[in-house]
């Protein structure tokens, strides 16, 4: 028969980003005795990243990697109890709230942080799910490397793309941009990199139309809108830059979500419309995304938990 042992835990806080690290520092901090889960990418996007620049208090910047580590020392000191886990279904229609982890550990929490962030968004196409993983890939951080002194494309025009464009132009021989609009999204400053880089060729106006290759990536079939041409650009390396989405189907049937997913928070707070569910980092947060931003909602979690559960009599 299975086991239906029920944990009971005050507060609750799933994924482990900036924010839900942030928020653990907090409600440990407060007593208020956090259990973490950190989900399928412990330490979240930034140990994909290289360089972190932008986060206040590292005046040479820091490695993400590196930085997600220091974050859970900091939350581990005040002793949240950091486990391996995913959350695979939650009942928020009673109270206190259900979570199921890794579709057999059931906990009831007083208190739900909700931090389980935004993940890559892929083109779609049959070629590029068959060859992931031999050839493509949506972080040039991290699988770059396999394709050095080799030629490579990478699509999007956002700062991710720009940014991991030239990180490849650093290991690759060539770099194909894969712009589907005339212009980028990327910021001014990254535009110019991109076009200041010499193994960087943009392509505007192009599509991707397939990836070919049967166990390792031989090619890509573009597509320019402009001139209704096709063409096939000699490459061993494809990667996907266009973007995220939030994590947050295993609540949809409890929470209001923006018609992308994003988990809607009462402004000004990180209250969701489930009283003692909070939300806060990417999975709330389409418009900053920045690892200050999500830290800094992380610690508006933590408070406006510790004050419900305050006037709930629980701590
Ligand atoms: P964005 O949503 O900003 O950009 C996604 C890009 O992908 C857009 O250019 C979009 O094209 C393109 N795209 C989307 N779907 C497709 C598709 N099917 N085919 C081809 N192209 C597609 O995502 P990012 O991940 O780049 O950035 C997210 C946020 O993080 C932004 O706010 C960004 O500024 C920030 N950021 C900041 C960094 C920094 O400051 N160092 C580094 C990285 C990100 P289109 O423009 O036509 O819509």
């Amino acid at each position: 028969m299975e086991n239906t042992t029920t944990e009971k835990v005050n507060c609750l806080i799933i994924g482990s980003g900036p924010a839900g690290y942030t928020a653990a520092i907090y409600t440990a901090r407060a007593d208020m005795k956090p259990v973490m889960y950190q989900g399928l990418q412990p330490g979240g996007q930034l140990t994909i990243t290289t360089e972190v620049e932008n986060f206040p208090g590292y005046p040479d910047g820091a490695q993400g990697p590196q930085m997600m580590e220091d974050f859970k020392k900091q939350a581990e000191r005040f002793g949240t109890d950091i486990r391996w886990g995913m959350v695979t279904s939650v009942d928020f229609s009673s109270y206190p709230h259900k979570v199921v982890v890794d579709e057999k550990h059931h906990i009831e929490a007083n208190a739900v942080i909700i931090a389980t962030g935004a993940s890559a968004k892929w083109l779609g196409l049959p070629s590029e799910k068959k060859l992931n993983g031999f050839g493509v890939s949506a972080c040039a951080v991290c699988d770059g490397f396999f394709f050095k002194g080799q030629d490579v494309a990478i699509v999007g025009a956002g700062d991710t793309a720009a940014e991991e464009a030239s990180y490849l132009a650093k290991l690759c021989r060539k770099v194909y941009m894969l712009v589907r609009r005339d212009e980028m999204r990327a910021s001014k400053a990254m535009q110019h990199r991109v076009q200041n880089t010499a193994n960087i060729e943009i392509l505007y106006n192009h599509s991707t139309v397939e990836i070919l290759g049967e166990q390792g990536v031989t090619g890509v079939k573009v597509f320019n809108t402009k001139t209704n041409q096709e063409r096939i650009l000699d490459i061993t390396g494809f990667f996907v830059a266009i973007g995220h989405e939030p994590n947050s189907k295993e609540f949809k049937p409890y929470l209001n979500m923006d018609e992308n997913g994003y988990i809607l928070t009462v402004p000004g707070s990180t209250r969701t419309n489930v009283e003692g569910v909070f939300a806060c980092g990417d999975v709330q947060d389409h418009i900053y995304r920045q690892a200050v931003t999500a830290a800094g909602s992380g610690c508006m979690a933590a408070l406006d938990a510790e004050r419900f559960l305050a006037a709930k009599g629980l701590h």
